[in-house]
């Protein structure tokens, strides 16, 4: 959906820091301070008081592993 070049060029405004972009939550996370900023109607909104913080330990990626996490694996 979103343009990777767009993605290379976007930076979070608070930090300057390269983001991610979490297909699955459609938002462009910020690893460093764990910050989520949305992306409505294909248009990140990079705006520190729109983000969102990721609460959990680890990262958005890190989150949907742990919910599709079983521990049935030795
Ligand atoms: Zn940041």
């Amino acid at each position: 959906m979103l343009d990777k070049s767009l993605l290379e060029i976007m930076v979070c405004p608070h930090c300057k820091g390269g983001l991610t972009y979490n297909a699955q939550d459609q938002e462009l996370v910020c690893k460093v301070e764990q910050f989520a900023y949305p992306i409505r109607d294909g248009i990140p909104v990079l705006l520190v008081e729109e983000a969102r913080t990721i609460a959990q330990s680890g990262d958005a990626e890190h989150k949907a592993d742990v919910i599709s996490m079983k521990k049935d694996e030795s």
